[in-house]
């Protein structure tokens, strides 16, 4: 009997341990609800209704799009946590974002400060530091960008001359190229380091221009990398070209940021080709993606191209070969490359692949 009785309160404590593993949430379980690996970087330069339309948003559509990230529960945080966060592998809270501004318009003081510093809202400056040494008409002061500093903004690193890091100088030798690149970058942090309380060690490409050579300076000097290529960021993403969404007078309606903030990255790897640069007069470059499997309809992939039909896919197990249907031209051009998520309406994975190209002369664009 005794035997008995006790067999049956093991399995009633059976049983009720049992139970409580069954109702009680397992520590993954919470932080999949309340974490999540990625964040959309949000990227704004002027906010203003008197600066070009293509690098502007106004100050009512910018009022609206802090409303509506609040509205909509995202969680807007600084940019130093989110990059330590995708870093160190901890999670971030679910609906990360990031809000940057680059270059230090006039406009992020007297439009955009007082909006974020009213809702609590932190935020980063990328200033490339001559503009603001010369006092160049339209820029921030650096008593403005201390201001800044102390009312929720950071500040980082965006260059000295605001150069086209890429580019060599005519007859310039590797090593000569590496030389004057470093020194715009460390001169630029210097001077943030000099004239700010607290400077961030993060870097912004200026035009967004980089490639596998910049890469690895950027790499040597320790520092992590933002352009302009649109697109979530997160643990799978390189550290030398995390991806922003730019927000411009055209592609920034609520619904068009709402599609934005949705996004997801999409794990690949670029197998080819090691260059983003083009040589003069090519012809549309082909792209190799390895594009593993994941929570996305793979065969779904789509990579649009500004102003022609979608690219064309050809699949080979895991790897897509993607190329433009026509020339891309001299400039910056994009490969943006999406597939929908195979469980959530709406949800996209996202990468964007940048190129560069000259003239067909084989000169550079101005800017
Ligand atoms: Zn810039």
């Amino acid at each position: 009997m005794r035997g008995a009785e006790t067999s049956r309160r093991i399995d009633s404590f059976r049983l009720t341990l049992l139970l409580c593993w069954l109702l009680t949430p397992l520590p993954w379980q919470n932080s999949a609800a309340a974490e999540s690996a990625d964040a959309v970087i949000l990227l704004y330069h002027h906010v203003s209704n008197t600066t070009p339309p293509s690098t502007s948003v106004s100050p009512d559509r910018f009022e609206e799009h802090l409303d509506f990230l609040e509205r909509q529960g995202y969680v807007v945080l600084p940019l130093q946590e989110i990059v330590e966060a995708l870093t160190s592998g901890a999670g971030l809270a679910a609906k990360a974002v990031g809000i940057t501004f680059d270059d230090g318009y006039e406009s992020i003081y007297t439009e955009a400060l007082p909006r974020l510093e009213r809702r609590g809202l932190p935020f980063t400056v990328f200033v490339s530091t001559q503009a603001i040494d010369d006092t160049y008409a339209n820029f921030m002061t650096w008593d403005e960008l201390r201001d800044l500093e102390s009312r929720g903004g950071t500040i980082a690193n965006h260059g000295r001359a605001h150069a086209h890091l890429i580019r060599r100088e005519a007859g310039e030798a590797a090593g000569d190229w590496r030389r004057r690149v470093s020194d715009d970058i460390l001169t630029a942090q210097g001077r943030l380091d000099a004239e700010l309380d607290r400077p961030l060690r993060l870097f912004a490409y200026p035009y967004g221009e980089f490639d596998a050579s910049l890469e690895v300076i950027i790499a040597d000097l320790d520092l992590i990398a933002f352009g302009q290529q649109s697109g979530p960021i997160g643990a799978v993403s390189d550290r030398r070209q995390l991806a922003r969404f730019p927000m411009a007078t055209g592609f920034d309606s609520l619904s068009s940021l709402a599609e934005k903030l949705r996004t997801r990255p999409l794990p690949v790897e670029v197998i080819a080709p090691v260059s983003r640069v083009l040589p003069a007069g090519a012809d549309a470059p082909v792209l190799e993606l390895r594009v593993p499997d994941g929570a996305y309809r793979r065969d779904a992939l789509r990579c649009y191209v500004a102003g022609q039909e979608p690219a064309l896919i050809r699949w080979n197990g895991d790897v897509a070969t993607v190329r433009a249907q026509r020339p891309l031209g001299p400039g910056r051009g994009k490969y943006n490359c999406t597939a929908p998520s195979d469980s959530e309406r709406g949800v996209y994975y996202w990468y964007s692949h940048l190129w560069i190209q000259p003239r067909d002369d084989g000169s550079w664009y101005a800017e």
